[in-house]
């Protein structure tokens, strides 16, 4: 598994070049780097994942160029701005193989996704706040899966949509690149960490590419991939939660009070019965 791992890392040729061979994202924070990119892989050769764009702009006062259009990006902003400005872009953002996901901590947030998706822009939104608006979140959800006018994906729910497994847990870590069973993170020193906060915080599970074949026999691994028991363990709300498969306990820091198991045990009815349409399957009470 752990020759699989796709590595997370800045924009540097030379650690580009130290990691040839396998799967990448490369993570930049400026329009410049992002210019920068096709520039550096022409030059290194790399297998390209995605880029990830985390940038501190709204949406709006961004300038994405039409060069960028046989990048896979995944763009970060804290918001849209001045919708009629980012309006202007539509037509790039329609060239442009790009998602759009927004912070989840403005609340304003959650209606412009809306807004995005009924104007076919893949978008999402992202969790920079453990805490999440349960009634913001679920309005979200139902417009994805109810919604009968077209729209584009949103995340993460198109990728539950998807991957959803009836039988077991599905985790949407990996659109956020936080996945630990696919994703390495590592940065210009070549620190090695299991996520982008981890590597933020100096938390560190090795040192070097050479390094990352092992990951899958550290011991930071096991315990972080066997995190999950710990809420069981400790018998918390997240033990009891009928929207756990879903969550599998992201949001414990709001668990009880604040709505959460409602937000995901409607998503999870939500996917189940969107599902059970899309096969077409007959219900008894049909016959
Ligand atoms: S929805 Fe809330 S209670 Fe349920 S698993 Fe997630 S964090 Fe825990």
């Amino acid at each position: 598994m752990s020759a699989n791992h796709i590595v997370v890392m800045p924009l540097d040729e030379s650690l580009l070049k130290s990691v040839q061979g396998r799967k990448v994202v490369v993570k930049v924070t400026s329009e410049d780097e992002l210019n920068r990119c096709q520039d550096v892989f022409r030059s290194v050769g790399v297998d390209l994942f995605a880029v990830w764009f985390v940038s501190d702009k709204p949406l709006s006062e961004l300038n994405l160029s039409e060069s960028l259009v046989n990048l896979p990006i995944a763009l970060y902003v804290p918001k849209v701005g001045v919708f009629a400005e980012a309006m202007c872009r539509l037509p790039l953002l329609h060239k442009l193989n790009i998602k759009i996901f927004l912070s989840n901590r403005e609340q304003e947030n959650y209606v412009m996704l809306q807004a995005l998706s009924s104007l076919n822009v893949y978008c999402g939104l992202y969790f920079d706040s453990p805490l999440m608006d349960a009634e913001e979140m679920t309005d979200l959800a139902h417009y994805y899966l109810y919604s009968t006018s077209p729209h584009a994906p949103i995340e993460p729910f198109y990728y539950l949509m998807e991957h959803y497994d009836p039988a077991g847990k599905t985790d949407f870590s990996g659109v956020y690149f936080d996945d630990i069973h696919r994703f390495v993170h590592m940065d210009k020193e070549g620190n090695l960490a299991l996520s982008a906060s981890d590597l933020e915080h100096g938390v560190y599970i090795g040192q070097g590419p050479g390094q990352i074949n092992a990951i899958g026999e550290n011991k930071a691994f096991s315990a972080r991939a066997n995190k999950w028991q710990a809420l069981f363990l400790e018998n918390s709300d997240c033990s009891t939660c009928e929207g756990w498969r879903v969550c599998l306990g992201k949001f414990s820091e709001q668990s009880g009070e604040k709505g959460c198991e409602q937000v995901f045990v409607e998503m999870l009815e939500g996917i189940e019965g969107t599902r059970r349409m899309r096969k077409g399957g007959k219900q008894i009470w049909q016959s």
